[in-house]
């Protein structure tokens, strides 16, 4: 049998390697468009390739993931982080796992990885060709035949579709034309734009926990919160983007915000702090110590600012008024968010082809029979931390090791 991988990058690769590994009798061709191989799994992780997540409980796995998670979650009983770190450790390759749960190769760089792919792929015995520019695939009656630049030809019993997610609707034709159902893409990671906001002007403060709520929705996230100069990002915000990613583009990215700079408060509790703080200062300036550690000097001045308390003002003189002011602002600051920006270079797109055409025990295309699918062309994505390359991982095993029987 002959069997066709389009793609190489993360999925395409370890489905080729799992392919020609189970099935050496069958012939595995892997077709690339670009000129450069595994070019994501090169510059992932800002060079040193954030492989997988130390998440051994597939249970907990699947929260990470806004789309797919129903669906991985019988996928990752066939291949979990486990095998992930098995399969590399197998290859020579140690995987690390930093504070946050992100695990890296301990060279700290992406090419071992990508190296560790191309060996793999080559001792299997994948036939690989890159550069192919243009390639179109076409279905016929005992296969696929696909046209490259130069009108070359390949003709394949099975194919795999790897070709990782496409920006725009019109990118996935060529897989609705052969009946499949597609969810239309839109940007998912992003951080949220305050235009002109007094807020910006303390770029690089953050807070360990803010709970943080896009009004009129029911979306909410907690974490990590980073003041930038463009507005708010960090773990909490980047969760609400990939939860929300729908729901904010239809919504044009402009919605406002609540965040809860004290999550660990009640508001009860949170007055009786204060009111305890300011016992214990009561000759002090407001604006000349946070009552809490959580908050930097920086911010509770922005807040101060914000209750319209002055400078010179002692705790002794603060009103009822700015008080509660405060509070407001502590419990519930609101901000207009009014666009987004791309988090670092690392852009991941919410849709592709529907994971109700596809059978998760094999990666068979209920549409199309002899096609498969695995990694980013599906309908499936995570939050940053080594998610989307598992999931890649995972769906490119179950292909590989399905196709060829
Ligand atoms: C800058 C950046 C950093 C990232 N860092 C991380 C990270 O550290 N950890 C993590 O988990 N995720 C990360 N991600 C996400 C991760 O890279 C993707 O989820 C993953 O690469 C998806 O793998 P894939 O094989 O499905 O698709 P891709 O890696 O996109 O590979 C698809 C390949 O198919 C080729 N192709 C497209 N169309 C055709 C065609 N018709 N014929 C033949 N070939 C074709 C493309 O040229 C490409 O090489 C990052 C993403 C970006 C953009």
């Amino acid at each position: 049998m002959k069997i066709g991988i389009l793609g190489g990058g993360a999925a395409g690769f370890f489905g080729a390697i799992h392919c020609a590994e189970t099935y050496p009798q069958h012939e595995v061709v892997l077709l690339e468009k670009a000129n450069k191989l595994l070019a994501k799994v090169l510059v992932s992780g800002g060079g040193r390739c954030n492989v997988t997540h130390d998440c051994p409980d597939n249970g907990l796995l699947v929260q990470f993931y806004p789309r797919g998670n129903k669906e991985l979650r019988s996928a990752f009983e066939k291949f979990s982080v486990k095998d992930t770190i098995a399969w590399y450790k197998k290859r020579g390759v140690i995987l690390k796992t930093e504070s946050d749960g992100r695990m890296f190769p301990i060279t700290d760089n992406s090419e071992t990885i990508a190296n560790c792919l191309l060996d793999a792929a080559r001792e299997a015995g994948v036939r690989i060709y890159s550069n192919l520019q243009q390639v179109r695939l076409y279905k016929n009656t005992n296969g696929f035949t696909v046209k490259v630049k130069d009108e070359r030809e390949f003709h394949f019993d099975r194919i795999l579709i790897a070709t990782g997610g496409f920006p725009k609707l019109e990118g996935f034709n060529w897989l609705k034309e052969l009946g499949h159902d597609i969810v239309e893409p839109v940007p998912s990671l992003f951080t949220f734009n305050l235009k002109d906001h007094p807020l910006a002007a303390l770029p690089g403060i953050s807070v360990e926990k803010a709970e943080v709520k896009v009004m009129g929705t029911k979306l909410i996230q907690e974490g990590p919160l980073l003041i930038t100069h463009w507005g708010l990002s960090g773990p909490a915000i980047l969760r609400l983007s990939a939860w929300g990613a729908r729901e904010l583009h239809e919504k044009e990215y402009k919605f406002d915000i609540m965040v809860n700079w004290l999550p660990n408060f009640k508001e009860e509790s949170l007055r009786a702090a204060i009111d305890s703080f300011k016992e214990q200062n009561i000759k002090k300036q407001i604006q000349g110590q946070s009552p809490f550690r959580e908050i930097s000097a920086r911010l509770w001045k922005w807040f101060c600012d914000a209750a319209s308390i002055p400078d010179t003002l002692k705790w002794a003189d603060i009103s009822k008024k700015q008080l509660n002011v405060l509070v407001e602002k502590l419990l519930r600051s609101i901000f207009p968010v009014e666009g987004k920006s791309t988090f670092k270079d690392e852009f991941v797109t919410a849709g592709g082809v529907s994971l109700k055409d596809v059978d998760f025990k094999t990666m068979q295309s209920k549409k199309c029979p002899g096609m498969y699918f695995a990694g980013e062309v599906l309908n499936i994505d995570a939050i940053t931390g080594g998610f989307n390359f598992q999931a890649a991982w995972t769906t490119g095993y179950i292909a590989g090791i399905s196709m060829g029987l």
